[in-house]
């Protein structure tokens, strides 16, 4: 996809990943609308857009993605605001296992309603463009996370999601590519939250665990996940793909064996 001109919806846009795709994204010519609950921060990196792009490039959107009408309201904004959608990157996440339920809702159940959402704009059956949606997921929803359960089932869930409505996109001839990102550990923000009980619960004593294999596997820049984006959503040769990307190896895929089908017999 080329991606001047193209319009995007980038869910937890206000700071870490989201805030670095939605840079990469107006660096490339996109406009972008920053989908965001953290209204305060949501407004401060839309100054800072502005600052670099013009004003009219993005437009931030406070919405809490756990909300299914705040969540198709921001889609309608965008969607009315610029004419056009053909980017969803379904970003928003948290680390929860204390109230762990919220951890599905944002995580898993907000990310399958993003993309429907964007599946409904974007499909050329219901007169879309086409388009691209990238849910991330991470390093956590191909291995297993001790501290962490319940995040890595909803990450895990996000890649078995993804590759399936793939296929589904590609069967049903939608004109949408959807692929996943997995990054390691993300020099962000929310790994403060490892540090409090309010979000690690009874695994909080795992604390130096956890910190222990951040310092082993390193942390990655917020840029490097959004170059992975990019190539993403400038391949159009891929759909259902999961990108890694980690310290040691960059920005690569994650390859499956193939499963046999009932075309083999
Ligand atoms: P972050 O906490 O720095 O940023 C997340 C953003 O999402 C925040 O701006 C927050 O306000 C927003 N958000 C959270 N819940 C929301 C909701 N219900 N509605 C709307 N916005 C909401 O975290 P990050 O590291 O940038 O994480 C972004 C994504 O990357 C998440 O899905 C996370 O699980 C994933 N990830 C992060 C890492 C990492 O190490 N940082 C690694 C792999 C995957």
């Amino acid at each position: 996809m080329h991606l001047k001109d193209k319009v995007a919806l980038v869910t937890g846009a206000a700071q870490g990943i989201g805030n670095a795709c939605a840079q990469a994204l107006l660096e490339k010519g996109c406009k972008v609308g920053l989908v965001d609950q953290n209204a305060e921060a949501g407004k401060e990196s839309k100054d800072n857009f502005d600052k670099q792009f013009d004003t009219q490039r993005t437009i931030f959107i406070p919405c809490d993605v756990s909300d299914e009408g705040q969540l198709k309201d921001a889609f309608k904004k965008v969607f009315e605001h610029f004419g056009r959608l053909d980017i969803v990157v379904n970003n928003a996440g948290i680390n929860n296992e204390n109230n762990w339920e919220i951890t599905v809702q944002v995580n898993l159940i907000s990310v399958i309603r993003g993309t429907y959402i964007g599946l409904e704009y974007m499909k050329t059956e219901n007169g879309g463009n086409g388009g691209a949606i990238v849910n991330v997921s991470s390093i956590a929803g191909l291995v297993p996370a001790p501290y962490q359960p319940v995040y890595c089932a909803s990450k895990h869930g996000v890649i078995g999601f993804t590759r399936s409505i793939a296929g589904a996109s590609k069967e049903k001839n939608y004109g949408v590519r959807i692929n996943t990102i997995c990054p390691g550990y993300v020099n962000t923000p929310i790994l403060q939250t490892i540090e409090k009980e309010e979000n690690m619960g009874q695994y909080l004593e795992f604390k130096e665990n956890l910190q222990a294999l951040m310092k082993f596997y390193g942390l990655l820049p917020p840029p490097l996940i959004a170059e992975g984006l990019i190539k993403i959503l400038e391949d159009d040769t891929l759909n259902g793909e999961v990108m890694k990307i980690t310290k040691g190896q960059g920005i690569h895929f994650h390859e499956y064996s193939p499963l046999p089908t009932p075309s083999d017999k």
